[in-house]
């Protein structure tokens, strides 16, 4: 079967390999669709200096299933967890199972394994395949970053009347802001950088109000309509929460995921801002994966539009060219995904 694999500085290997043996709590998954995330960005920019499969945002069909699986049967279209929580954890039997924390390592998606999702099968634990039914194997694609989003979006803890600042158009703040919209923000502020291309018009579409570039105007003295935002949804750079706690309200609450490394990782603020107007400053590290049952709801239902999210659709075959493409523009570009089938193309 075809498998891809990427190493930095961009390169990406398309390989024949056998069809993987399938353990006991395992099951083998028909690849349908895969999309490229933006970690798999970083990885292939300069984090992986060796070949590594990649793509865990995908859906598919079951293909066969391991002696002891019970949840999933031959012929279901399941979408797959990154990781989930040990049911048996302290932080599980507390009631926090989003504290599982590196916990939920024990029951994981992500490494150690021959190959993942850019490919014509990939393996994966029963426990985390999540069945879904009427939405397209593309939109499946979509359920994990959507879940990221859905957790960011929870953190905010967004009520109805709240103004809100999504900063950073990629398509987990586009998901959030959707999210936001539904979930009843009076006005909603779109930034992003302006060569961000079709992703402010994708912020319009989907409710924003007002879109700021932040190469153009300064944020931090925006002139937002109650002087600044009670709620931000940050998807940007990490550093960006100091220009964000200048955009806040009084009790105002920033929500951001995020991983920097080297020196970007290192945010400052002045602490007396943060501490006079009462902000809270929230993480949202989706580990373990939640809301996937939510997420597929909202999509199968039409609250959420995912299918405006895809950029470019390209075949497993061509996977090769198709990224290689794609990684020169992806601030302007929206989602990458792999199909396996013609019918699923763009
Ligand atoms: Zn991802």
């Amino acid at each position: 079967m075809l498998s891809h694999y990427l190493k930095a500085p961009f390169q990406f290997e398309q390989r024949e390999i056998p069809i993987p043996e399938v353990g006991p709590d395992d099951v083998l998954i028909k690849v349908k669709a895969c999309g490229f995330c933006g970690h798999e960005m970083i990885q292939a920019s300069y984090a992986s200096e060796d070949w590594t499969p990649f793509g865990h945002e995908f859906s598919g069909v079951i293909e066969k299933i391991g002696a002891n699986v019970k949840n999933v049967a031959v012929g279901d279209k399941v979408v797959v967890e990154t990781s989930t929580f040990n049911p048996l954890s302290d932080a599980a039997r507390n009631g926090r199972v989003d504290l599982d924390g590196p916990a939920a390592k024990i029951i994981d998606y992500i490494g150690g394994r021959e190959s993942m999702g850019f490919a014509e099968y990939t393996t994966a634990p029963a426990a985390l395949c999540v069945k879904f039914d009427s939405m397209s194997f593309v939109e499946g694609s979509m359920i994990e970053p959507m879940g990221v989003a859905y957790d960011l979006f929870k953190v905010a803890g967004i009520e109805l009347g709240d103004d809100v600042l999504v900063l950073g158009l990629g398509p987990i703040g586009l998901m959030a802001l959707q999210m936001a919209k539904k979930a009843g923000a009076r006005k909603i502020y779109a930034a992003d950088l302006s060569n961000c291309g079709h992703r402010a018009e994708l912020a319009k579409q989907f409710g924003a109000d007002e879109i700021i570039f932040t190469d153009k105007v300064d944020i931090r003295n925006y002139e937002f309509a109650r002087g600044g935002v009670d709620k931000v949804l940050l998807t940007a750079p990490p550093r960006l929460i100091e220009d964000a706690t200048y955009c806040m309200n009084l009790g105002g609450v920033i929500a951001f995921l995020g991983i920097a490394y080297g020196p970007a990782a290192t945010v400052s603020f002045d602490s007396n801002l943060v501490h006079h107007k009462k902000i809270h400053i929230r993480a949202s590290d989706a580990v373990p994966a939640l809301y996937f049952p939510a997420c597929i709801d909202l999509v199968e239902s039409g609250m959420i539009d995912l299918k405006s999210l895809v950029s470019t659709t390209f075949m497993l075959e061509d996977t090769v060219a198709g990224l290689t493409e794609f990684v020169k523009n992806p601030q302007t570009a929206g989602k990458a995904i792999m199909v396996t089938d013609k019918d699923l193309l763009l």
